[in-house]
């Protein structure tokens, strides 16, 4: 839904006239658009370059297109680093989405350190048990930042 920017984000309620207040309520600073709240908001920023910091990977604010872009481009393949980063993208575009709501529907938040901690928790989940080469450097490195056992 996200990819096919069909979610349901205020910036699409205020042209239907269903809301007025079109304001993201992650950072309350900026109109909630798909590509705000999943690329340029300051919740998202702080949480994917905690993501790519774990891959000890550089981060660059990029907008959703060229995020979307570059991950088709470079995601290929099986590597282990590879086969987190999907994990992680879909954790983290759901855990932005689930957050958002919580924020709107429950007048709750969490922190962006809560939030890593759960996309850890599923990265780990969906990798523990899968047989791994530990011996290569690189998956030693990464099965110890994300808690893959
Ligand atoms: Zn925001």
């Amino acid at each position: 839904m996200a990819l096919l920017n069909r979610l349901p984000t205020r910036d699409r309620f205020q042209i239907m006239g269903i809301t007025t207040n079109g304001t993201c309520v992650n950072c309350r600073n900026s109109n909630e658009t798909r590509d705000h709240l999943f690329s340029l908001c300051p919740l998202a920023v702080d949480l994917w370059r905690a993501i790519l910091h774990l891959n000890g990977m550089n981060f660059t604010v990029l907008p959703w297109d060229d995020m979307v872009y570059r991950a088709c481009l470079k995601w290929k393949g099986k590597s282990l680093i590879t086969t987190i980063l999907k994990i992680a993208w879909n954790a983290y575009v759901y855990s932005l989405w689930q957050e958002r709501n919580r924020r709107i529907f429950q007048g709750r938040s969490r922190s962006t350190d809560n939030l890593l901690k759960e996309i850890i928790e599923v990265v780990s989940i969906r990798l523990r048990g899968k047989s791994i080469n530990k011996l290569d450097s690189t998956n030693f490195f990464l099965c110890n930042a994300w808690g893959i056992i």
